[in-house]
């Protein structure tokens, strides 16, 4: 297994809404912070149940050893929502206060329409800051129905169990996230990778 950062390195992870890094990227996450990576998992919005949802992905971000941030903490709120600009301004001032060596966020192929505008508005805020950017496909379902992700995987048969264990405590969402696919997909990536689970990423920046 290859290291992606060495100890120190600097992460920072997007997820438009609580529960969406944990599903695409939660076991890479737990990977970084357990090499000593200072991992921040920022959430862009939280829609409804925010006084339920906003202590869960607090304790996710806590199982995976990252710093949880919410983008709009002030109200509820979907990403279309928020004005474009608005969005990009508030990720330009956590790019500078993180001065991340690696971002990861949601995939342009992503079908729904919010984790679009992530994706626009993280490679907006990236403009002038030269780092590694990777992107995350946030339901089995889509990876399995597209091709561009999976230009790079991570290993993260020493993480999965972190990586499940953070998906439930987002237990107000239980009912609609299928933990055995996530696990399901995690073994397939795995087989196509030579890892015994993996997750998939679409490398839209990489520095070698
Ligand atoms: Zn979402």
């Amino acid at each position: 297994m290859k290291r992606l950062l060495d100890a120190g390195g600097r992460v920072l992870a997007f997820g438009a809404h609580p529960d969406d890094l944990e599903v695409g990227a939660g076991g890479l996450l737990a990977r970084l912070a357990r090499e000593g990576c200072e991992v921040t998992m920022c959430v862009v919005a939280v829609p409804n149940r925010t006084e339920e949802r906003v202590p869960e992905a607090r304790a996710a971000a806590k199982m995976l050893g990252a710093r949880s941030f919410i983008l709009f903490e002030e109200k509820p709120a979907r990403v279309e929502d928020i004005p474009m600009h608005e969005l990009v301004r508030r990720m330009d001032h956590l790019v500078a206060d993180t001065n991340p060596d690696l971002v990861i966020t949601h995939s342009a192929h992503d079908l729904h329409w919010d984790h679009g505008l992530v994706n626009r508005a993280t490679v907006s805020a990236l403009r002038r800051t030269p780092c590694d950017l990777l992107a995350f496909l946030s339901s089995p379902e889509m990876n399995a129905q597209h091709r561009a992700i999976g230009q790079c995987f991570a290993d993260i048969t020493p993480t999965l169990d972190l990586k499940i264990a953070a998906i439930q405590e987002h237990k107000s969402q239980l009912a609609r996230l299928d933990i055995e696919s996530s696990k399901d997909l995690a073994r397939a990536m795995g087989r196509i990778s030579g890892y015994g689970y993996a997750e998939a990423f679409e490398a839209l920046r990489v520095r070698i």
